[in-house]
């Protein structure tokens, strides 16, 4: 994680992007209209701890697009978030949306905390207050927010209703992520892993691998990392590897990852604190070395810069589905792309999370709510169709997928903002 510090995620975002813009002969005008950031909100937070103490907390909302529809994007929870980061998962958002097509544009949300170290009722103000603090940026046809690291269904709920106290009104399209009871979607759960195995069976019938022989490695163990490593294993894929901020669990005749998600179950949080014990693995002396184990297929569900130039030349998978926004540097992109390994890139790879987000929104404004068949079919239909235009604009320009999806995303919104004009 040292490396997080010195290397800017903005930056390599903007890297990715250029190569692509670039390809497409993009106009300076063009390149500024989608590039920067619509807006940028920074707060601060005072919130009552439980010792009856005020403790002030940063927060942040980028806006960066608003060209194809309102900003959708996570919030996230961490002592590291910084604004670079937020602009660069914000820039990502944008992108995303355009590859599968869905009708938002990018935002992302952070707040400069340490969510294990703070009482249920310490997150309840700080959601709170952050929510209430940028209402004004908030609305379902404005800016749409999100569960990210650290923040989940019960984190919505309390921005939702923090909002709809605000607003007298019940307004559950202005934020998705949310559980059932109160307006979340069937399949949102494990949406984002379920599309990154849609993204690996059309990857792997194209690299013709086996899936079900296949063996797996998956950094992160949240959200998106569990129901990797649940639904791939489920598939009859072998998951050798699974990490977390605990450390990273090994065995190679294959992770028990029921008893893994039962290990969390019982420390009661996305923790695997104590899993060896329970289960017939090792714990690893280096948790990073889990990213260069020889498996079929890498899955990093963490953070960013995961992947780097130092050690892109020592992994062995063949193919890399990125779970997680970011995980892979450009400079080790340019590595991993020499060793012939295939990356499903983060805008690709893990856009079943605002896929489905975007079907919760679309069930928010109805008022009625489709059955779980429904939104796996639509989450199947626009993931794999959206892989297969990638993979054609890869053999078109003869580039690798990351540029490809790059390539896809820009075009839509270009072709939008030029639709819309400018407004003066
Ligand atoms: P989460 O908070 O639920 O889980 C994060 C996991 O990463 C935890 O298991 C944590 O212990 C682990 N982790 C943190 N630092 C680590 C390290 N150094 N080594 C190994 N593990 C580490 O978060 P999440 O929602 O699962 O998000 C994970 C990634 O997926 C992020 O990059 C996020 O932006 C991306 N993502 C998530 C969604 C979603 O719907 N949740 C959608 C798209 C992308």
């Amino acid at each position: 994680m040292s490396f997080l510090k010195q290397i800017n995620p903005f930056e390599n975002a903007i890297k990715q992007f250029s190569k692509a813009a670039k390809l497409l002969k993009l106009s300076d005008s063009q390149i500024a209209m989608i590039k920067e950031p619509r807006r940028i909100t920074e707060v601060n937070l005072p919130v009552r701890m439980h010792d009856n103490s005020i403790q002030i907390f940063k927060g942040f909302r980028v806006q960066h697009s608003t060209v194809r529809g309102p900003a959708k994007g996570g919030i996230r929870f961490h002592p590291d978030v910084n604004v670079d980061e937020v602009k660069a998962l914000a820039f990502w958002m944008t992108y995303k949306c355009a590859v599968v097509g869905v009708p938002f544009g990018g935002g992302k949300g952070g707040v400069v905390c340490d969510p294990t170290k703070m009482t249920p009722t310490e997150l309840e103000n700080l959601s709170r207050r952050y929510f209430a603090e940028m209402s004004e940026l908030f609305g379902p046809d404005a800016d749409v927010p999100a569960p990210d690291v650290n923040t989940n269904a019960q984190i919505m709920c309390w921005m939702f209703d923090t909002y709809s106290m605000h607003k007298r009104q019940f307004l559950p399209a202005v934020i998705t992520g949310k559980p059932i009871e109160l307006g979340g979607s069937e399949g949102r759960s494990e949406a984002t892993a379920q599309g990154m195995v849609f993204c690996v069976e059309e990857a792997t019938n194209h690299l013709q691998i086996d899936l079900k022989a296949a063996t797996v490695a998956v950094q992160g163990f949240g959200n998106a990392g569990s129901f990797a490593a649940k639904l791939l294993n489920e598939h009859g894929s072998q998951i050798i590897a699974i990490s977390d901020i605990t450390g990273a669990y090994y065995n190679a005749d294959g992770i028990d990852v029921p008893a893994a998600l039962q290990t969390c179950a019982n420390n009661k949080t996305w923790n695997l604190e104590g899993f060896e014990n329970h289960s017939n693995c090792m714990k690893m002396d280096e948790p990073m070395k889990l990213l260069e184990l020889d498996v079929d297929i890498l899955i990093p569900a963490a953070l960013e810069n995961q992947i780097t130039e130092e050690n892109a030349p020592n992994v062995k998978a063949k193919i890399i589905a990125e779970c997680a926004n970011g995980p892979v540097t450009p400079e080790a992109d340019d590595i991993l792309e020499q060793n012939n390994i295939f990356i499903i890139p983060d805008i690709l790879c893990n856009a079943g999370g605002v896929t489905v987000s975007y079907l919760e929104w679309v069930q928010n404004r109805m008022g009625y709510y489709w059955r779980k068949e429904k939104i796996n079919e639509d989450l199947e239909h626009i993931m794999k169709k959206s892989f297969k235009e990638v993979l054609e604009k890869s053999n078109v320009y003869k580039v690798n997928m990351r540029i490809a999806a790059f390539l896809l995303a820009i075009e839509r919104v270009t072709k939008a903002a030029e639709l819309r004009g400018l407004y003066a």
